[in-house]
């Protein structure tokens, strides 16, 4: 083992590297001009198996910066596809590098990727480079999600670069360090489909498998197991974000993981009141990616991850595009089961009944009705403490408050165990967008952070009831102008 080893933690390993050659393009970060740590997740850098210490030191942010390669990284740019809003491209990491995989003290494998490393072969017309505020943004949001229990990529640093990125004015240049189960896409898949033979196609099939699906046993039917895998994974992880209110907002197959974790945390957003048209994304016109559209889009594009495995189901396409068809025509049960149960112990409920359906419709129909706020209905139901809002006075709602306790009392758990499971299940906060951006504001605009540390503090404990979570729970100010996220940050 070398010294940098040793003080660091670094311990990389490069399967990815390993792979035919189309999938990923060789490529060095473009150095910048006076990094700067503006944060560290230490907590994450320990469960990785890093020093805290000397990440921080010159030649530790150095490697946050892309300034210097750390032993055993064998920095790539990793080829894909996707459709976005619908429309099939090329992409590519075009401002990002996978450094290699960590392999931490427990023999666990993890993507170290640089997000605004400098140009690539895929940046198409764009400089490679990502600002501050949407790197913090990313942060923020993506340990809140870690926090809430929800698969997600992680940050691990944001550094700012010293140099300024265009875009529609001057802002400060940042670098994220991401940590992932991997980067791989459903847009990995079709650009292998499309521009690879089917032998490449198979390798990153296997590879995929060993990686992320160890116990699908190997031999005829592993390639219809990953898809089914795959297809459930998404499933779990859609209803997770619909239980929380989550909006990814550009739901392209490229922004659509083979492991099951959120990822790309660009228009994203938690939706206040519950409406299921919520859209915050600027771009998105169309409500394609609207909040009550998710789970939808996520079937949509499970098939265009189906499509591209269709060589590896059977070698007569007929039969193979009939296998993909039956799997694919699972998920959208798998989903509703994964969200029903979710929902079930966001009301309390532990055991079955077809009641449940309306319980829940009829709950979440007044919410929309009444423009309740999503998040503190749940918290209010929890504590059992209802609010002054137009909502929970009207005899609509007295009337399924009845019928819910009455439901209550038809299973065998205690009222107390059965608000316990509520507790678990409600977040009492949530990153929500007026405090996000108030902590954007005084980190990017006034250097302060000490707004964004203490927004982290709170959503790193997003179920504990607390009196300094009370003010994370206020609603924003109510404005004339919907909230807008952007693409392209
Ligand atoms: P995203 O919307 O972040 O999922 O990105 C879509 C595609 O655009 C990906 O291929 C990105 O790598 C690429 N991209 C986004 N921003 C930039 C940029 N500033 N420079 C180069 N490529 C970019
Ligand atoms: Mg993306």
């Amino acid at each position: 083992m070398t010294n940098e080893r040793i003080e660091t933690g670094w311990n990389f390993d490069n399967s990815y590297a390993r792979l035919p050659k189309l999938l990923f393009t060789s490529q060095t970060p473009t150095p910048v001009r006076s990094p700067k740590l503006i944060i560290l997740n230490g907590a994450l850098a320990k469960e990785i198996g890093l020093k805290t210490d000397s990440l921080q030191n010159e030649a530790g942010v150095a490697v946050f910066a892309g300034n210097q390669i750390p032993e055993g990284a064998a920095p790539l740019a990793q080829a894909y596809a996707g459709h976005q809003f619908g429309g099939f491209t090329k992409l590519g990491d075009g401002r990002a590098l996978l450094l290699g995989e960590q392999i931490t003290p427990k023999r666990e494998r993890f993507d170290i990727q640089l997000k605004g490393s400098g140009r690539t072969p895929y940046s198409r017309g764009g400089d490679g480079r990502a600002a501050l505020g949407p790197m913090l943004r990313e942060y923020i949001i993506s340990e809140a999600m870690h926090a809430l229990g929800i698969p997600t990529t992680r940050s691990l640093a944001v550094v700012e670069t010293g140099e300024p990125v265009i875009r529609e004015t001057y802002l400060p240049g940042a670098i994220l360090t991401r940590v992932a189960a991997s980067h791989l896409r459903v847009g990995t898949f079709q650009y292998a489909a499309n521009w690879g033979t089917v032998e490449d196609l198979r390798v990153l099939a296997d590879y995929t498998l060993n990686r992320h699906y160890p116990k699908v046993e190997s031999g005829e039917g592993q390639y219809l197991s990953l898809l089914k895998e795959v297809i459930k994974r998404q499933a779990k992880l859609i209803a997770k974000w619909q239980l929380v209110g989550f909006i990814h907002g550009v739901m392209n197959t490229d922004n659509m993981t083979i492991s099951g974790e959120t990822i790309d945390y660009g228009p994203c957003a938690f939706m206040d009141t519950y409406d299921l048209d919520t859209v915050f994304s600027s771009i998105d016109q169309q409500g394609r990616y609207a909040y009550g559209n998710q789970p939808y889009i996520g079937g949509w594009n499970l098939a265009r991850f189906a499509e591209t495995l269709l060589p590896l189901l059977h070698e007569d396409e007929n039969e193979a595009v009939k296998i993909a068809q039956e799997a694919i025509s699972e998920y959208m049960e798998l989903y509703r089961g994964y969200w029903l149960e979710g929902m079930r112990a966001k009301l309390g409920i532990f055991n079955e009944e077809a009641v449940d359906n309306s319980l829940i419709d009829d709950l979440l129909g007044m919410m929309q009705k009444y423009r309740a706020d999503y998040t503190n209905t749940f918290r209010a139901l929890t504590m059992d403490k209802p609010e002054e809002t137009a909502m929970f006075g009207t005899p609509e709602f007295i009337q399924w408050h009845k019928q819910w306790e009455e439901r209550l009392g038809r299973q065998e758990e205690s009222k107390e165990v059965s608000q316990q499971l509520m507790q678990n299940s409600n977040p009492v906060v949530i990153p929500r967008n007026h405090r996000v951006e108030e902590a954007l504001e005084a980190a990017v605009n006034q250097g302060d952070y000490s707004v964004m540390e203490s927004l982290l503090q709170v959503l790193s404990n997003p179920f504990t009831v607390s009196p300094k979570h009370e003010e994370y729970c206020t609603l924003p100010a109510p404005s004339n102008q919907p909230y807008r996220t952007y693409c392209g940050t």
